[in-house]
This record gives C-alpha cells, sequence and structure tokens, in this order.
C-alpha cells in the first residue's frame, strides 16, 4: 500500500515503503532497510537507524514524527512475572489499554481494538465507557511497539482481548493480524495470534474466509439464552444457536479448534447444571474450554467461590472437555477490559 498523505510510517507495507523512498528521491533498497529496521529488529527510533544516511533520518522523522502511542501510565501488578497494564494515549488523545501477561514459558500482549465498545456487557468496564472510535491497524500495531519498547522483551503472543470487539472492526484488526504474523516482518506464529469475540455469527463467518483465518475465542458467559441476554445486554440479540451455527462453519473452513471462555460470576455461570448445560450447547463443536475467574468492577457482579469454580471445572473435564482453569491474573491492577481507561 502507499498511502503518501498518511501520516503513519506504520501504515507503509514493505513495497510503500520502497516507493515512499523513491518518492523522497532514494533508492528502493532504503525502503527494505526501513522495514527491516521496524519490523524485524523492533527500531522505531529513527536515529538509531545507522545504516541510514542522517538526511534520510531527518526526512523521515520531517515527515513521519509521532510513530507510536504514547504510554500515560503504567500500573504493575504485584509479584514476580506480574502482569502489567499500559494506558495508551493515540494523537486525538483518546485513550485505550495494552496488558502484558508474562508466565513461564510466554509473555502475552492483550491488545485493544476499539477505544470504548458498541456492546454495553454488564461485567465489562469498557462497554460502560460507551463507543468512541475504532483503533486503526498502525495504533493497534503501535501499541505493540510501544509496549516492546518498553518492556525489552519479546513478546511470543498477541491476543486480542482488549477493549472493543474484534469482529465489528475486522479490516484494522486483520490488518495488524497481518503484520503480527508477517513471516519476514515481525514473524509472530499464526497459531499464537488468537482474536476474540463476545460472538457476532455473520462476522465469524467472514473470518473463516480469511486466507489464514485465526484462532478464535468465544466468550459464552451462560449456556442459557436468558442469562446471556442479561449479562450482554446488547450483544445478547445474538442468539446461541446461530453462534453454534457459524462457529460449526469456522472450524469446518478453519480446521482451528475453538476456545471457549466461560467467565465465572456468582450467581450466573457458576454450578454444575451449568456446566453440564454447557457441554450440551458445544455438542460436536471441536473446542477446548479456558475459565476465567471475574475480576469485579462496579457493575453488581461478583467473583464466584473458589470451590464452585473447581466444581465447574471438574464436571466439564468428567463429560470430556478439555478445561483449562485459568490463574487469575491482574485483579489487583485493574486488568480486566477497559477498567483502567474507564478510571482515567
Ligand atoms: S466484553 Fe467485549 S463486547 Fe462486551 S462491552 Fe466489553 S469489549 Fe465490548
Amino acid at each position: 500500500m502507499l498511502n503518501i498523505e498518511s501520516k503513519d510510517i506504520l501504515s507503509f507495507d514493505l513495497h510503500g515503503l520502497e516507493k515512499l523512498m523513491v518518492s523522497f528521491g532514494y533508492k528502493a533498497f532504503h525502503g527494505q532497510q526501513v522495514y527491516a529496521w521496524i519490523y524485524r529488529r523492533g527500531i522505531t527510533d529513527y536515529d538509531k537507524m545507522t545504516d541510514l544516511q542522517k538526511d534520510l533520518r531527518k526526512k523521515l522523522f520531517d515527515n513521519y514524527p509521532e510513530m507510536l502511542p504514547k504510554i500515560i501510565k503504567e500500573v504493575r501488578g504485584s509479584g514476580d512475572q506480574s502482569t502489567t497494564k499500559f494506558l495508551l494515549e493515540a494523537e486525538d488523545k483518546q485513550r485505550f489499554e495494552v496488558v502484558n501477561i508474562p508466565t513461564q514459558d510466554r509473555n502475552t500482549l492483550c491488545v485493544s481494538c476499539q477505544v470504548g465498545c458498541v456492546y454495553n456487557c454488564k461485567f465489562c468496564a469498557t462497554g460502560s465507557m460507551g463507543f468512541k472510535r475504532n483503533l486503526t491497524y498502525e495504533e493497534i500495531v503501535g501499541s505493540y511497539f510501544a509496549v516492546q519498547n518498553r518492556i525489552k522483551e519479546r513478546i511470543t503472543n498477541i491476543v486480542f482481548m482488549g477493549m472493543g470487539e474484534p469482529l465489528i472492526n475486522l479490516k484494522n484488526v486483520m490488518q495488524a493480524w497481518n503484520i503480527f504474523t508477517e513471516p519476514d516482518g515481525i514473524g509472530i506464529s499464526r497459531r499464537k495470534v488468537t482474536i476474540s469475540t463476545v460472538g457476532i455469527p455473520d462476522q465469524i463467518r467472514v473470518l473463516a474466509l480469511e486466507p489464514y483465518p485465526p484462532k478464535l475465542v468465544f466468550s459464552i458467559c451462560s449456556p442459557h439464552e436468558e442469562i446471556r441476554r442479561k449479562l450482554l445486554l446488547k450483544a445478547g440479540k445474538y442468539s446461541l444457536e446461530e453462534i453454534h451455527k457459524s462457529l460449526m462453519y469456522y472450524s469446518k473452513k478453519s480446521r482451528n479448534r475453538i476456545t471457549i471462555a466461560l467467565l465465572i460470576a456468582k450467581g450466573f455461570n457458576n454450578t454444575i447444571e451449568d456446566a453440564k448445560a454447557l457441554h450440551s450447547w458445544i455438542r460436536n463443536l471441536p473446542v477446548k474450554i479456558n475459565i476465567l475467574r471475574y475480576n469485579e468492577t462496579e457493575d453488581g457482579l461478583s467473583r464466584a467461590d473458589e470451590n464452585d469454580v473447581e466444581k465447574v471445572a471438574n464436571e466439564l473435564h468428567r463429560l470430556g472437555r478439555t478445561v483449562i482453569l485459568r490463574q487469575s491474573r491482574g485483579s489487583d491492577i485493574n486488568a480486566a477490559c477497559g477498567q483502567l481507561a474507564a478510571k482515567y
């Protein structure tokens, strides 16, 4: 792509950078050098691009000065390998979050795709902010570089599970996904960049038709239609049956196993009957189930007893499902979606 009008250097792919260099009066291979600095080495400071002539670095800075969103707040959790949440600010002063979750064998970045969200799920602080706008793919990729520069460690996994619903900003999300997974660029494995959805059937079908359909997480909330509607409010208009059909279509097209995320909150989905209902809803979908504990916001929902969470996990396991009980990370830093941005 070549958009000479763009104010963001991250909007250019390799071919676009080559053309840009030619339009500046340099050679196309200078574009390859800039591409390698940014996407292979993760260097976003022109002064550090030492094999570029000084006047070219100046020209780049004069035309594309602000490459990354600014980190305006950083909140680190307690303990080793702690989760860190970053509040970022875009050029138009809109704020959004990114969370870094290091574990022993991986370093995951949870990225946002929108400022706010059109849905207003009851358990989610982002929903309570209302919808401001979609993030561009340059801003999504920029948030990755901003955090990578700060933590100075390689990010191994990315999840689109921050603020916003990825499937309704799919064009930008897929462009960012392609940049993250480009083998000659950032080069994160396609298996390790995951998109999470609250369940938008038409968009799940669109995603299934991508040349390389990304791995998908579906946040079910509850296998009971009426409880789901209570929790998801607007997004609850899509029926579980429609979602099941679209997930079946996705799994056939993509051959990917789907992850079902079950966020357990007290009184909504924390009983053995809920586990049984989830098992029957899944039927023959190829899935694994991730159980997450609810991080309390100010919406009246509360954390389920640990005992109940384990009972749900054990029942699903007994019924033959693959279940992963996720450690609750970052409850001390408002790490659930949108909690920090809503606060500031
Ligand atoms: S859970 Fe997802 S879809 Fe629901 S309000 Fe939050 S960001 Fe939006």
